[in-house]
């Protein structure tokens, strides 16, 4: 069994965007700009920004935050979008989720540039992935499906099978791994909560993705013997033996599916660290694509 180690390959793919940046800024003065906007106070979204910011910092990239009230409308935070939208300054922005309940996501998402989409949520994006066209891809799925290509673990006419569906994780990334690509050409199956006997599909899976939100869902007895398991999940635990209160655990139960697995992603340092550096790639991209 081999740990795949996320935190390592995002430090590799940190330094080779740091060079890229550094010549960028020594050829046109300019740097890539990341800009984010954060609604109220919500203490994991305060977290995922300051770290997006420090991720910018430490490969020499631009950074800002857009900080508004939890009360702000809908129509302020379009404004503030569309503000984004038209500063030739900044490359590309992100608006933290999850937003107020008073204010409606899709809209929000739909009203953004989709050349600076760098979460590559917006449904044009989406579109033009589901078409194989260039387009920025979600930041999860693209971290996992740059995780195999730098593992180099085959995945042509591999059966993957995903449990989640969710429009971040779930679905783009069954559609990018059953592309006519490299990483990509699986037979992919998708399961939900609707998905009868889930154990008959995930022990037929030779990569087996794991991205429900149901802490050690996976157990060893719904994985086949060498199949390849990415644990997207990422819950905390309460234990008292850490100086925090609480350790780290994902969607499948490491201790005992490990062992059966040819690779497998640990939580912490398995998906996340590759979530955090792609919408880097995808910010890198912005930029060059805005200087072509
Ligand atoms: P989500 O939006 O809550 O979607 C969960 C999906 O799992 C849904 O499609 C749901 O089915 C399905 N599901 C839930 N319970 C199930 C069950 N018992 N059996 C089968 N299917 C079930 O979650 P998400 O945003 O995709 O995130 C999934 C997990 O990944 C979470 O733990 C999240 O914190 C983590 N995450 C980690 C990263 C990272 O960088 N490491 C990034 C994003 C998310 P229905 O569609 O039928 O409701």
């Amino acid at each position: 069994m081999q740990i795949i180690d996320g935190k390592a390959v995002a430090a590799a793919i940190k330094e080779e965007i740091k060079a890229e940046v550094a010549q960028i800024i020594d050829n046109t003065d300019e740097s890539p700009h990341l800009s984010a906007i954060l609604v109220g106070h919500d203490p994991a979204s305060e977290t995922y920004v300051a770290s997006k910011e420090k991720d910018c910092k430490s490969v020499g990239m631009m950074s800002s935050v857009y900080r508004l009230s939890e009360r702000t409308t809908e129509s302020e935070l379009l404004e503030t979008i569309n503000f984004l939208n038209q500063d030739e300054e900044i490359n590309g922005f992100i608006v933290q989720l999850p937003l107020p309940r008073h204010i409606n996501v899709e809209k929000i998402i739909g009203s953004i540039d989709p050349k600076k989409d760098v979460d590559g949520f917006h449904p044009y994006n989406l579109g033009k992935m589901m078409l194989g066209q260039e387009s920025f891809f979600p930041a999860t799925p693209y971290g996992i499906v740059e995780l195999l290509r730098r593992y180099k673990i085959d995945t042509a006419g591999k059966h993957c099978v995903v449990l989640g569906r969710s429009n971040i994780v779930g679905t783009p990334l069954s559609v990018m791994l059953s592309r006519k690509s490299d990483p990509g050409n699986c037979t992919v199956t998708i399961c939900h909560s609707q998905t009868r006997n889930i154990k008959e599909h995930t022990t037929q899976a030779d990569i087996l993705i794991a991205a429900i939100g149901q802490p050690e869902f996976v157990t060893a007895d719904m994985v086949k013997e060498g199949a390849v398991v990415i644990d997207v999940g990422i819950h905390r635990i309460a234990d008292q033996s850490k100086r925090s209160g609480y350790s780290l655990t994902g969607d499948v139960n490491y201790n005992e599916v490990a062992a059966k697995c040819s690779y497998i992603t640990p939580v912490p340092g398995g998906v996340g660290p590759m979530t955090s550096v792609a919408l880097l790639m995808n910010t890198l991209k912005a930029f060059k694509a805005n200087r072509k």
